[in-house]
């Protein structure tokens, strides 16, 4: 029995509020974490239902089971990098509290093949400062115009107004163009905070799944959330009778609560797999329309010998026409000290290595590294761990990393996130306009919705509601009147014409 239940029992208060987070992803955790440490002094009690029966975390996933006896970064398939330039960051703060070490994947060195060059240091850093300011300049431009449009296109054609001295134009092309941007091709551009473009470039050196882990046990003040694995929620039920909300999971078993934060991933909710009654209203469907997302891939190979150099941390290949190639290697090496590369990938490359033949993923692998690396040290060195993330086979993932299109408008955002009041509160990473597709924005959409909980929030909207009714039936009612006065009088005139008229 629960803390608070046993509480409501002792004192005779009302009963507790009983309150069912649903997904055990970074922002479930934070809801259902949230919402645990009010457990004593609000009188609610909070159970977290996570559909896998093996795991928890979501798009979390550091895999210490395959890569052995190394720090956790090395082995993360899902999240890798925090953004360290944000400007309120909570989970900077708690890995602070907890004392967990972060660290930098370290300097950049960016290839372009094509161009024969390689563009490091101060060089690449002043390219991404040029970046920032030319993406906030077509942020704004594109603000103040009345129409949205995709983000790449309009820094592009920023860049190609831009007036610049010191970097050439062709340079700031080709870096915006690389592999670390791929996930801002035909996102919107009004809903894109420029702080995000730049600064992702930390890492819980012990694993990602750290950060779920102590959002699960809570620290030593806080109680550990209660939560059920193996729950696959297919139904939610209001109930505007009992004032209850049915929750129905596939193992057939149901849990009638008070309120439910639904913290899945949109691609979840759209697809139909989770069945809403009455349906979820027009407004949510046509913004989760108009959200799409980007598969991801993480790609871990170990060697016997690191055969790259040591103080490098990421290497970037400019992809050419072959869009296949693997533009993002983490040296793993650098923070473990293990013969260990990341490959990250987007996109049309994202599929491409969950879901080709291993030998065929290897060659495509190593052709980069070659390009990378030469053809002679790669040839002296054999692969001898292969992982890669399964993702894209995973319906519960919800198919990578979500984005805002430009057809998304301030209110489709909004209802991403507007709660069925008084039932069901909304989270998830792609209810963060700002921060859609990361795991800071996820942390603070699930703190978003728990507070909307805490706070009465739906308190307010019902009431507000309920006001609103009132003064439609108040105008209701004096333009019945007037028009009932007006049409009685119409009848008098009528009445006193037609005894004119005999
Ligand atoms: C390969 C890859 C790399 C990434 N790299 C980064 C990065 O470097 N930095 C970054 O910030 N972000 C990154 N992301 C994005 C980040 O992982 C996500 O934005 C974030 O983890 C999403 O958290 P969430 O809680 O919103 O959703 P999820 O983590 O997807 O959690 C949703 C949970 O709901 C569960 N669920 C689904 N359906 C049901 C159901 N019917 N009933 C019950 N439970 C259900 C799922 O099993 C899952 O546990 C990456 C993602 C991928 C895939």
């Amino acid at each position: 029995m629960s803390w608070s239940l046993l509480l409501s029992l002792v004192d005779g208060s009302n009963e507790a509020k009983e309150i069912v987070v649903i997904g055990g992803g970074v922002a479930g955790l934070a809801a259902a974490r949230r919402l645990a440490n009010e457990q004593l002094t609000k009188n609610i009690h909070v159970t977290l239902f996570e559909a896998k029966s093996d795991r928890y975390g979501g798009r979390v996933q550091t895999d210490r089971l395959r890569v052995k006896k190394t720090k956790g970064v090395a082995a993360e398939l899902g999240a890798l990098w925090l953004n360290s330039r944000l400007h309120t960051d909570p989970i900077a703060e708690l890995l602070m509290d907890w004392e967990l070490p972060s660290n930098t994947t370290g300097r950049e060195k960016l290839y372009l093949p094509k161009q024969n060059q390689v563009v490091e240091d101060e060089e690449l850093q002043n390219v991404y400062s040029e970046l920032l300011k030319i993406t906030k300049s077509a942020v704004q431009k594109v603000r103040n115009s009345k129409i949205d449009r995709a983000l790449d296109a309009a820094i592009l054609e920023e860049i190609s107004s831009w007036d610049t001295q010191t970097i050439s134009k062709n340079l700031l092309k080709s870096v915006f163009l690389a592999p670390s941007f791929p996930f801002l091709f035909g996102r919107s551009t009004k809903h894109f905070d420029p702080n995000v473009l730049v600064g992702w470039n930390t890492v819980i050196v012990d694993g990602m799944d750290l950060l779920v882990d102590r959002l699960l046990g809570g620290n030593f003040m806080e109680l550990p959330i209660e939560m059920e694995l193996g729950k696959d929620v297919r139904q939610i039920k209001m109930n505007d009778k009992t004032k209850k909300v049915i929750v129905r999971t596939t193992d057939l078993k149901q849990r009638s609560v008070d309120a439910v934060i639904v913290a899945v991933p949109f691609n979840v909710v759209k697809s139909g797999a989770v069945v809403f009654e009455p349906s979820l209203p027009k407004r949510m469907h046509k913004a989760m329309d108009r959200i799409e997302s980007i598969a991801a891939s993480s790609l871990i190979l170990g060697f016997n010998t690191a055969f790259w150099p040591e103080n490098v941390g990421v290497f970037k290949l400019m992809p050419e026409e072959n869009l296949e190639s693997f533009p993002i290697w983490i040296n793993m090496n650098r923070v473990v000290g293990r013969p260990l590369l990341m490959a990250r990938t987007f996109g049309k490359t994202a599929l491409f290595v969950e879901n080709e033949e291993e030998s065929v993923v290897k060659n495509k692998a190593l052709q980069s590294l070659r390009i990378l690396f030469g053809e002679d040290t790669v040839a002296a060195h054999n692969i001898t761990t292969f992982i890669r993330s399964q993702w894209s086979a995973d319906p519960l993932s919800g198919g990578g990393i979500s984005f805002p299109t430009p057809d998304c408008t301030e209110d489709d955002v909004k209802n991403l996130y507007q709660p069925i009041c008084p039932y069901i509160y909304f989270a998830g990473e792609h209810t963060m306009p700002g921060l859609m597709g990361t795991v800071q924005g996820a942390y603070q959409s699930g703190i978003r919705a728990a507070e909307q909980l805490i706070t009465g929030f739906c308190k307010e909207v019902l009431a507000a509601e309920q006001a609103q009714k009132k003064r439609n039936m108040t105008t209701l009612t004096n333009s019945t009147t007037d028009s009932l006065n007006k049409a009685d009088k119409s009848t008098k005139n009528e009445n006193i014409t037609k005894k004119d008229e005999l």
